[in-house]
Parts: structure tokens; sequence; C-alpha cells
């Protein structure tokens, strides 16, 4: 539009300015006409919500599998879909509208900076046991659209503190987020861990000193929220861990997960819960609650990629 009237101001007769500025203007008001959202409401069918969509909608083979994930992990959350003027699809969840698949080809970064809904489910979380090296750059669950945590969870810290409940967590008081069964998850977790830890003791260690829950911060080193802030992940014991950003970058590449205790790592994936230590990036004392992507995983089981190239 800038372009259209500079050109004009500059090139053109008055009456022809006038002319086209009311040819523009009508098609303007066509364009709000039509920038009216297309949308189709969701009833508990989203074979038949996939199938309302126009023809042009329905070849992403990973639509269906995603709603499926969401309304698994996070029950009631989906509304409907739209369609917006410029041909993007928009989900309605909780009551906020989030684009689907915004077109843009992103870097590893910019998929972490910026994603859209379809980004947070580009590679498939492995539920299998014990993991050793990763491929660079696979960390499935760590793309996350934080305005849908934000309209989850809470969207201030204050926000998410009102929604927070103490759980006892292997005899430890911690602060969850009762919202979407998140603190009924943890609070499952650690029913289970209980006969597990008293059968083997040497596990203890790993729970007996926690490293924190509720946090509202950013992810070291970025200006991403940590799941932290809304109260939905735990960091075990600090002095079990390994943290990608402690080791050099070669270490990287040769680090294993294989001596973490899977015992622990299942009881929580069982419940919702996304290990770190299944990223590339690896952070293996944080489990984050993340019901869409265990669901997602369950429906489409993926094995680990064996290249150490990253993805296109
Ligand atoms: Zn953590």
């Amino acid at each position: 539009m800038h372009y259209v009237t500079g050109f004009l101001r500059r090139g053109l007769p008055f009456s022809l300015i006038s002319l086209l500025a009311l040819l523009v203007a009508n098609l303007y008001s066509a364009e709000s006409v039509s920038s009216t959202n297309h949308r189709f409401e969701y009833h508990d069918d989203i074979q038949a919500l996939a199938l309302s969509l126009p023809d042009s909608f329905r070849h992403d083979q990973k639509l269906v599998p995603i709603l499926a994930a969401l309304t698994a992990g996070y029950p009631k959350a989906l509304q409907a879909l739209e369609i917006r003027s410029d041909q993007r699809l928009l989900v309605c969840l909780a009551g906020q509208k989030f684009i689907y698949d915004d077109g843009i080809t992103k870097t590893f970064e910019q998929r972490l900076d910026n994603p859209d809904i379809k980004d947070m489910f580009y590679q498939t979380y492995p539920l299998t046991n014990p993991t050793d090296r990763l491929p660079k750059d696979f960390d499935p669950g760590r793309c996350r659209v934080e305005g849908l945590f934000m309209t989850l969870y809470g969207d201030s810290a204050s926000a998410v503190a009102r929604n927070c409940v103490v759980v006892e967590f292997c005899g430890n008081s911690v602060k969850f987020n009762a919202r979407y069964g998140a603190a009924e998850a943890l609070r499952a977790v650690s029913t289970d861990l209980t006969p597990l830890l008293a059968q083997k003791p040497e596990l203890r260690s790993y729970v007996n000193k926690l490293a924190g829950t509720f946090n509202w911060r950013k992810v070291a080193g970025t200006g991403r929220l940590s799941n932290h802030s809304f109260a939905t992940a735990i960091d075990l014991n600090v002095d079990k861990a390994a943290y990608w950003r402690w080791v050099s970058p070669t270490q990287l590449e040769t680090f294993s997960r294989k001596n973490w205790p899977s015992e622990i790592i299942e009881a929580f994936e069982r419940h919702g819960f996304i290990w770190g230590g299944k990223w590339w990036h690896f952070d293996t004392m944080h489990f984050e609650y993340r019901p869409e992507i265990i669901a997602y995983a369950k429906s489409a089981p993926a094995r680990i990629p064996e290249t150490q190239t990253a993805q296109p």
C-alpha cells in the first residue's frame, strides 16, 4: 500500500489518483467482507472436522494426528478451525487462535523462537528407552508455542501461581499447575515411583533433593519462557544432572543417555511427561508435562533418526 501511494503521489495527475483511490477503497471494502474467517466448529469428531475443510487443506497428513494429540493432551481445549483471508489455517484452542502452519521455512533456531502449532510436532518424541547418542538438533518437544501455554496455564507469574497446588512428590512438597491435569499427572508419577524406590533404593538419589518446579523465567541464554514458568516442569536432583550448556560442543555429539534409569523416565512418560534427556541439547534432570507430545508419539511411533544431520 505504501509503495502504491508513494508512486501515485510522484507520477500521476490528481483525477487519476482519485479514481484509483476509489478503486482501492472498493477493493479494500471487498477485502474487509472476505476477511471474515471461515469457521469450522469441532463437535468431538476430528475426522469429520478435517473433512469439512476445503480440499486444499486435506492433503496435510499431519493435521488429523496433531489435532487428535492436542485433544488427547488438553481435553475440551479444541473449539474450532478457522481459515483466514490469507488462507492460513487457525486452530482455536481454549478461547485463543493459533496459526497451524505459517508457511515460513525456518532454521533450527527460528523454529524454536517462532514456532507454529505444526512446528511443535516437527520431530516425533521417541518412546523407546534407554537412549544413546542422538542426531544433531534432534530435540522433540522443545518447540513450544508460548501463547498456547500462557492460554492453558496462565499468562503471568501471578496468574500461574493462582493455578498452582502443592503436590507431594516422592517425599517433597512442590508447586505444580492444577490446570489440564498437570498436577494430577505429577502425583501419579510419584505414586508409580514409590514402590520402585522401595525396591531399588539406589534410585532414591534422583528424587530425594529436587532442583525445582515453578519458576517464571526464560530458558538460559534465550528469550523464550521455560516451561518452569507455567509450573508444568520438574527438575530432579541437580547432582545427577547433565546439561548441554555445561559441556563442550564436541561432548554433545558423544553424550550417552544410557546410564539414566529407564524406570524413572518411563514412569514420567506414562503420565504425559517428556524427558529433556531425549534432546540432542540434553537436560537430563528436566521433565515437562507435554501430554500432546506423548499422545502424538503414541499415534505415530518413531524410531530415533540415525543420521547425524539435522532434518530439513
Ligand atoms: Zn528444568
